[in-house]
């Protein structure tokens, strides 16, 4: 009975939290974002859509506005949507998902792509499909990332693109082709503005998108095939939570961005949309037939009257002189040096419930001798979560390092060579420069987990190039 009881208490607990985190979103819409600027004749816009929809979802009325002022366009399908494995036992009405259904169903995406993007006044010029595996792309950036280990795709069972219509047919499913295929695609636009998935959006095909867009920009700006500052990065969010709310088809209603996320690394920007243009996107979304008929409700909920983007702060990893960082889990020694991230807190019901583990900041800053990482939380650490900063290095060749340090309080770290204390909602780590990968572009991601749920995760972000290493 008592088990019972606590229980009913926990579950009473999740639902207030998720109904405040509900009301929190609902109340934020009536919120004033700046105004986002119009593109005009003379830019050159690259949108880039991890499956087919995102583009209309996130970006639909800009896409419109932006051929109606006669601006260039060119928008990027980075996977068919083909591991959407329950879309494709709906659209053939059966339960026996074959690879080949699955790679049919692809083809009928892009179709309903190419009604969808009509209806907004793109002809297929404008778009480009790379044909790389639906759910794989976090997998491509954290592990299959040269050709030599590719990625295996579970519904379509090849490890490199089957689509004729591909940009490189037959490309591997790994990090390195994605990149190199999106730098070809940027050197050949010099866009003005490239539009890409929020680092927060939940869905790991999204966040991989930013990683991928953001690195390969960075390459080409170091190496001087793209004018360093001539590219404006925008995001759009698409996956968060039960973001946006109210769901459904409220075409007069406004979208703003999730409340948590208002005050931290993102400055939002909102495009309103005159009627013909909002109309045209409500009818853009619901050429996407096999999507409609699964979450008709969440695909409408984009149709509102305007758009939200978000540019991403500068950050950077601090330079100090030796010895001004000490690793005794005391802040104060941090004074001055502004935060690689600001997280969004309690927006997460596991979140606003284990709040050791909802991080609230993280810090780096560099000596001669070490990385250091700074880590705070909204509530005192716990010995039941574990806290994992990743790190992920990319150079001018393409090649790609990683670090993963994982701490549970109370435990040894079975990263070799670093230093780490804890002291209330703190922790300092130590990392040996020499263990850290020491490439031009820097992303680096928090996460923690407890008792085998993801507490928070910070998403990969990407960091502006410092001094050299
Ligand atoms: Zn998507």
């Amino acid at each position: 009975m008592l088990l019972g009881l606590a229980a009913g208490i926990i579950a009473a607990a999740a639902l207030l939290i998720q109904f405040r985190i509900h009301l929190t979103n609902e109340l934020e819409q009536y919120s004033r974002l700046p105004a986002h600027s119009k593109p005009v004749r003379g830019d050159s816009l690259v949108v880039f859509a991890p499956h087919c929809d995102d583009e209309t979802l996130g970006c639909g009325g800009l896409l419109a506005v932006a051929r109606r002022n006669n601006a260039r366009i060119r928008v990027v399908f980075i996977t068919n949507g083909d591991g959407y494995r329950f879309a494709v036992g709906t659209a053939y009405k059966t339960v026996r998902v074959t690879p080949a259904r699955c790679i049919d169903f692809a083809y009928q995406r892009q179709a309903e792509t190419l009604r969808a993007l009509e209806v907004l006044g793109l002809d297929s010029s404008s778009i480009i499909f790379l044909g790389y595996p639906d759910r794989g792309l976090a997998r491509m950036w954290d592990t299959n990332w040269s050709p030599d280990r590719p990625y295996v795709s579970p519904s379509t069972r090849v490890s490199r693109s089957p689509y004729r219509n591909s940009f490189s047919y037959g490309a591997a499913y790994c990090g390195e082709s994605l990149i190199s295929d999106i730098e070809r695609i940027m050197e050949s636009e010099w866009p003005s503005d490239v539009y890409i998935p929020h680092p927060c959006d939940n869905h790991s095909d999204h966040y991989a998108t930013y990683c991928f867009v953001t690195a390969a920009l960075k390459q080409l700006e170091q190496e001087g095939r793209i004018p360093e500052g001539r590219t404006r990065v925008h995001t759009y969010l698409v996956h968060r939570g039960d973001w946006p709310v109210p769901k459904g088809d409220h075409p007069e209603e406004p979208l703003s961005p999730p409340s948590a996320m208002t005050g931290c690394d993102t400055r939002w920007t909102s495009l309103s949309l005159e009627e013909s243009i909002s109309a045209a996107k409500r009818r853009a979304i619901r050429q996407y037939q096999t999507q409609t008929a699964i979450e008709r409700g969440f695909l409408m909920s984009f149709a509102r009257s305007n758009e939200v983007f978000g540019t991403m702060r500068d950050r950077r990893v601090a330079t100090v002189k030796d010895s001004v960082l000490s690793v005794d889990g005391r802040p104060e020694d941090w004074h001055g040096i502004a935060p690689v991230i600001v997280d969004a807190v309690g927006d997460y019901v596991v979140a606003g419930m284990r709040k050791g583990g909802d991080v609230r900041a993280v810090y780096l800053g560099r000596d001669s001798h070490f990385v250091h990482i700074r880590l705070d939380c909204v509530g005192s650490l716990s010995r039941r979560v574990s806290y994992s900063v990743n790190f992920r290095g990319v150079n001018a060749a393409g090649l790609a390092r990683s670090l993963t340090i994982k701490i549970t309080p109370g435990k040894e770290s079975r990263t070799e060579g670093i230093f780490w204390a804890w002291r209330k909602n703190v922790m300092e780590v130590a990392v040996p420069l020499e263990s850290f990968p020491l490439h031009d572009d820097l992303f680096v991601q928090v996460l923690t987990r407890y008792a085998g749920l993801t507490v928070d995760n910070t998403g990969w972000q990407a960091l502006s190039k410092t001094t050299p290493w």
